[in-house]
């Protein structure tokens, strides 16, 4: 069937409300406001507000906050607390040892504790008020290209009112075709539009591969007297327990506004043991003695997942394209060994909007105009931070004692260490079979002591997140060969989709007629986390977007 499609033309297009597009968006306007220049500028963001699907730890290094609005505190810029001093523990299962000493890019004293969902709303009004055209509930769903196939022209937003079908309800309303003279890709890690035209044009060609770490993070009411009230340090990381130390990841707590914490845990999705579940090793970290004493009394007020890209210099793909620039997660930008994101996204944004700038200039939009944002990187302080860090996923990676041998030599070298470059394994290749790891992971906890106020199950998890979906759309989750997962992936690997996904989305049943097992999914608890498009070890599973509008509905993580 054919279907009429509105157009709509604007000079440049953002698609993702992250905080790399909209500072992107702002600094865009700026220059323009600067030169007199009248734009059309529109920012897309799938998420049903500007910040509803934006979850990070989060701590800001306000370096980029500063030169892109300088009175960002007068203007009223939400921000739910400051560092007064960095604590470093390691954990054991029962036990817990301050280190010494902290890593100078973990060193975060005086940066500020946010909410990832207030301040990108908050940036959102800012960008609204230069005059960028925001549009919440409106999906990416696929790239226009030019007739040389090599150029991007915008994008198609997904259509309204399927039926599960696929086929058109009464209510069904066609997706629009946002054309613009520049598009900008800022979806945050693992964008599905990135990934298309990643393995299309071929971005990534001799770039190590991308990895990512996966994040469950809660924000907990904490009663009036609590922790934080007598204690130095309110940004508090850890290391060891649960994880140990054959495999990275590790935990955080920060102090926010209002008696409340900002509580998460990170695994690296180069995990092995396909029976780790990272949602399990979020719940055992919250029940260590240490981090029990510090949330005790404490209730759940919203809970959240995602993805971080965690692969550093070596990973960062092509940045430019025939129409095109990639910034913020999209495109690998994270200082990892700082565990932070946010100010090298905005940054990557604000330097995009500096070429895009001069493109719209003279007029001409391709790879060779847009080259401009490739140098202005190589030269910002983006590369330093994340060329100092270069190694360091590499050296995670590594088991025991040899993970501290490559992190201190890179710590004295500046990143160089034992081998420069080291080599990275992509995710989904990483999982050991089953049988190399009887009991690694430890017991599960025990889901009967689940109290639904301070330690919650996933299905509560997902309440708290505020997701919703259309049951009766197609699903938005593309399981290429659902025979796979009952045979080869559940005999070598036990399904691992049933334990890495945070939202309870993948259920391995019976099916009554055949008395065979069978993959179950729950589309509508999806949190947009993106672990299954990454981590699944026969790349078996697409995430796509569902209809704009939908998912979680973060307010505060
Ligand atoms: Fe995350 Fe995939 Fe589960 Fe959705 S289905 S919550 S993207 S792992």
């Amino acid at each position: 069937m054919s279907i009429e499609r509105e157009k709509i033309d604007f000079d440049v297009l953002f698609v993702g409300g992250g905080s790399a597009s909209l500072a992107g968006a702002i600094r865009l306007m700026q220059l323009a406001g600067e030169r007199n220049l009248n734009l059309e500028v529109a920012l897309i963001e799938k998420g049903a507000a500007i910040g509803s699907h934006a979850v990070s730890g989060a701590i800001l290094n306000p370096v980029a906050l500063k030169e892109l609005l300088p009175d960002f505190q007068e203007k009223g810029c939400p921000l739910a607390g400051t560092v007064r001093d960095d604590e470093f523990y390691y954990l054991t299962a029962k036990g817990s040892y301050r280190l010494p000493l902290v890593p100078r890019y973990m060193h975060n004293k005086g940066f500020y504790i946010i909410s990832l969902s207030k301040f990108c709303k908050w940036l959102g009004e800012r960008a609204e008020e230069l005059g960028v055209n925001i549009f919440p509930g409106f999906t990416g769903k696929e790239v226009l290209y030019g007739e040389d196939q090599q150029t991007i022209k915008g994008v198609r937003t997904g259509d309204q009112g399927l039926g599960p079908d696929g086929a058109p309800k009464a209510n069904f309303e066609p997706g629009i075709d946002l054309q613009a003279k520049v598009t900008v890709l800022g979806e945050g890690a693992r964008g599905s539009l990135f990934k298309e035209i990643d393995q299309k044009l071929k971005l990534s060609a001799g770039k190590m591969p991308q990895v990512y770490e996966t994040g469950i993070k809660e924000v907990i009411q904490l009663p009036e007297n609590n922790y934080f009230k007598t204690s130095k340090g309110n940004d508090i990381h850890t290391l060891g327990y649960p994880l140990g130390l054959n495999t990275a990841g590790g935990g955080f707590i920060y102090e926010m506004e209002d008696n409340r914490a900002s509580i998460g845990y990170l695994v690296s999705l180069g995990y092995r043991d396909p029976l780790l579940d990272p949602y399990d090793e979020f719940i055992k970290f919250k029940r260590h003695p240490f981090v029990a004493s510090i949330i005790h009394g404490g209730k759940v007020i919203e809970q959240g997942a995602r993805t971080v890209t965690t692969g550093g210099y070596f990973t960062i793909p092509r940045l430019v394209v025939d129409g095109g620039l990639f910034i913020g997660g999209s495109a690998g930008m994270q200082n990892t060994p700082g565990l932070k994101g946010i100010h090298v996204s905005m940054k990557s944004g604000m330097l995009a909007a500096e070429a895009i700038l001069a493109a719209l200039e003279r007029g001409s939009y391709t790879r060779q105009d847009l080259e401009y944002y490739q140098q202005l990187f190589e030269k910002s302080w983006i590369k330093d931070e994340m060329y100092e860090g270069r190694n360091f996923s590499q050296a995670l990676a590594h088991n025991g004692l040899m993970k501290f041998i490559h992190l201190g030599a890179q710590y004295f070298t500046k990143g160089r260490g034992l081998i420069d470059p080291m080599p990275l394994e992509e995710d989904h290749k990483t999982l050991n079979a089953l049988s190399h790891h009887a009991g690694d992971t430890g017991p599960t906890p025990d889901r009967k002591t689940f109290d639904g106020v301070l330690y919650v199950d996933k299905l509560t998890g997902v309440y708290l997140s505020k997701t919703k979906h259309r049951e009766d759309e197609p699903c938005h989750l593309l399981v290429h060969d659902t025979a796979l997962c009952v045979s080869q992936c559940y005999s070598s690997y036990r399904s691992p989709c049933t334990r890495f996904c945070p939202g309870s989305v993948y259920e391995i049943e019976v099916d009554e007629e055949t008395a065979q097992p069978r993959l179950k999914i729950n589309p509508s608890n999806c949190l947009h986390c993106k672990t299954c498009d990454i981590k699944d070890p026969f790349e078996n599973i697409t995430w796509t977007c569902p209809e704009g509008g939908e998912g979680p509905s973060y307010t505060v993580v």
